[in-house]
């Protein structure tokens, strides 16, 4: 998400439906964000292909300062039901993205004239 805000206009990542791939593709316009999300049969397969060969799902265009707020707010409340540590023993393979949630804070902050309430954070 963070990225919609510099020079990467298209952001995409993937979830692991075993065998399936979900793919979602993020792609900043402006003040606002096309998302597409597409399927694959097979992740195997799939990894390299171009989104065309998938099923698109679902689509919506939705603005990038809210869309900025959901993530920012999710993430974080992820980060205070279980820590740093406590996110590390669930996940195992990888850290709770600590600096990718504090650059997309300082992002959205700086960016979007957003309104809406914004959880404090020691970190
Ligand atoms: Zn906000």
């Amino acid at each position: 998400m963070a990225g919609l805000y510099g020079h990467i206009p298209v952001q995409r990542f993937s979830f692991d439906l075993e065998p399936a791939e979900v793919r979602w593709v993020l792609q900043g316009r402006g003040s606002e964000v096309d998302l597409s999300i597409y399927r694959f049969a097979d992740m195997s397969a799939s990894f390299d292909a171009p989104d065309q060969d998938g099923t698109l799902v679902w689509g919506s265009t939705q603005p990038r300062g809210l869309l900025g707020h959901v993530i920012l707010e999710a993430a974080q409340s992820v980060l205070e039901l279980h820590g740093e540590d406590g996110y590390l023993a669930k996940w195992v393979q990888h850290s709770f993205p600590t600096a990718a949630l504090q650059d997309l804070r300082r992002l959205h902050l700086q960016h979007d004239r957003c309104a809406l309430q914004h959880a404090v954070t020691t970190s």
